[in-house]
């Protein structure tokens, strides 16, 4: 007997006529199930399994791989409490201690009603609302007890969870050249009238009369690097695709929204703001690599941001403005979505593990067709380049870094929000902008990319340039632009504990040095933060974080021995404080 009513039943097999392959809907079906069910129940994974034509193993390993699947009943309300750095900065683990004397029962326990459970999770993609809590779907905001306890009669009373405003925060009033936040003020600009207003769709319409080859020589021209993190040379990335002429097959292109990073949300903040320049940057890319379908893959977290997409998508398509359907795909929580190979494998309805390239994507990506992934931000840069020219998006920045880029700044500063500024800009014009450290405080220390990039001590700090090679000289990454401040009362051994359960958390497993070496290097920490710290511990952490990076296959392991090693490095006597008290 099927374990679904008809209209649920009916409801999962839509999932499988949604996308190009029936698979590629295996992941939002199981979304669907737990949403229904609150757990994924094995009669439920043998009704997936069949209906998607594929092993019941496999089912079994995507619902037991991402966090938002859970395998025993959860509550009908799900209440997640961010604890990364940002939010734990401002509370996140109170507002976790709150939820467990009110509601009485242990973390990922139901209550006895069935109503409730409460988790702490590693990330929502809203540090601006730090401690940022959800409930379901929905981003609520930033946690108080007042708001936790309203939240919750609220909804024991039936009512909807009423959303906190979106603070999308400030965007830098004194940075000089803006791009993508230029019309930030304008409230209505997800709107296509208001959109076109500012020249909205004109870049696309100009590419449309342009040949694929020379969409790409303009973009090479203007210096624009992926902003995702990787800093690949964008036009350099679509070269290695093989034209049409050669594979004649179909030809995918994914915006990647899987914005996961601990102290990144510009994403978020652009999408909501802002979706037609990703829609017609996706456009404008589409024609530049002869991409057949196209896709944005959202984190599943941002579900107002996706409801605002397809909102635009639609409203596009039937002015005309885009030919094409985009398809929106969610992830289930895993942060290793966001690694543009595993990224491949949640799309094909399989469990995030990276892919060790070659080939890479553009060759062989999707099902094996030859796959663009580019990040939201650098779609978006689009429109801008085809409207002015190659030539002057690249004089924007220094050499080889093109235009702007916008920044998530989060942690101990007084105004957390976005910030556009030009390539190369100084690390402590951004830090100005978004009023300096929080109450006065001096600064410790800031990670300049998110919370698993380098971290850089204040006096490095005051001397960077926020571009790809200036980072990079100063030992550090621009990754994905999220920077966490960190004031003089930061314990450094509690930071990089913080840092480093994530990176266990979300560590696909696949990779021996980085499975283990990032369970051994939290472990360690975990006992020196109890106080049971041992004079070897130093040297060991050293040598385990020493033995993962460069032995992996994706940047997540990397991160386990480069944010160890830096941290250590920089600020021994936080260590050495906690293990000789
Ligand atoms: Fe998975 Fe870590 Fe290996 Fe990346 S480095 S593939 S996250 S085990």
């Amino acid at each position: 007997m099927s374990p679904f009513t008809p209209e649920q039943a009916k409801a999962l097999k839509a999932w499988t006529l949604r996308y190009p392959k029936p698979q590629m809907g295996l992941v939002e079906a199981l979304r669907d199930v737990q949403r229904s069910h609150g757990w994924v129940r094995p009669e439920d994974e043998a009704f997936i399994a069949e209906l998607f034509d594929v092993p019941l193993d496999r089912v079994h390993a995507v619902a037991a791989f991402y966090p938002y699947f859970t395998l025993t009943p959860a509550g009908k309300h799900r209440v997640c409490v961010c604890r990364n750095l940002s939010c734990h900065r401002r509370g996140g683990d109170r507002m976790l201690e709150h939820l467990r004397k009110r509601l009485g029962v242990p973390e990922g326990e139901a209550t006895p009603d069935g109503l409730f459970s409460y988790e702490a999770v590693e990330c929502l993609g809203a540090c601006d609302h730090a401690p940022a809590f959800s409930v379901g779907d929905e981003l609520v905001g930033a946690a108080s007890e007042e708001l936790i306890d309203k939240v919750i009669e609220d909804l024991k009373a039936g009512k909807p969870v009423q959303q906190a405003p979106i603070v999308i925060g400030a965007t830098g009033p004194e940075s000089g050249r803006k791009l993508l936040t230029k019309h930030f003020g304008e409230p209505e600009l997800h709107r296509l009238e208001v959109y076109r207003r500012f020249g909205g769709y004109s870049a696309l319409e100009k590419a449309s009369r342009m040949r694929p080859a020379d969409i790409t020589s303009e973009v090479k021209r203007s210096n624009l690097r992926g902003l995702g993190g990787a800093g690949f040379p964008t036009g350099m990335k679509w070269e290695t695709v093989p034209p049409k002429s050669q594979r004649d097959e179909p030809h995918y292109l994914v915006a990647n929204a899987d914005e996961s990073e601990p102290g990144c949300y510009k994403d978020r903040a652009l999408m909501e703001r802002n979706p037609h320049a990703l829609i017609e940057g996706l456009a404008i890319a589409a024609r530049a690599v002869e991409a057949d379908a196209l896709f944005i893959f959202i984190r599943g977290e941002y579900a107002r941001q996706k409801r605002i997409l397809e909102e635009a998508i639609e409203e596009a398509r039937k002015a005309g403005a885009i030919a094409q359907d985009i398809f929106v795909m969610r992830g289930a929580g895993a942060y290793i979505s966001g690694c543009d190979t595993a990224l491949l494998e949640t799309m094909e309805g399989r469990k995030a593990w990276p892919r060790q390239p070659p080939p890479f994507p553009t060759v062989s990506g999707v099902f094996g067709r030859p796959t663009v992934v580019n990040n939201v931000e650098t779609l978006m840069m689009l429109p801008a380049i085809l409207r002015d020219g190659g030539e002057a998006f690249a004089k924007i920045g220094p050499q080889g870094s093109g235009g702007t880029r916008v920044y998530s700044v989060s942690g101990d500063v007084e105004r957390p929000g976005i910030y556009e500024f030009p390539m190369g800009a100084p690390l402590s014009g951004i830090l100005a902008a978004a009023g300096g450290v929080r109450g006065g405080r001096r600064l410790k220390a800031i990670l300049p990319g998110g919370a698993s990039t380098p971290v850089l001590t204040a006096e490095e700090a005051a001397k960077a340039r926020m571009d790809f090679d200036g980072l990079r000289s100063a030992g550090s990454s621009l990754g994905a632009g999220g920077l966490v401040v960190l004031d003089e009362t930061a314990d450094m051994v509690e930071t990089l504990h913080i840092i480093e359960r994530f990176l266990r958390h979300e560590s696909c497993g696949q990779c021996a040095p980085c499975r283990e070496g990032s369970g051994w290097v939290a472990r360690i920490l975990s006992r020196i933060l109890e106080g049971n710290g041992i004079p070897e511990d130093l040297g060991n952490l050293s040598r385990i974080s020493g033995n993962v990076a460069g032995r992996v296959i994706c940047a997540l392991g990397d991160s386990v021995g480069m944010a160890a090693k830096a941290m250590i490095e920089k600020f021994p006597e936080d260590f050495r404080r906690r293990i000789h008290a």
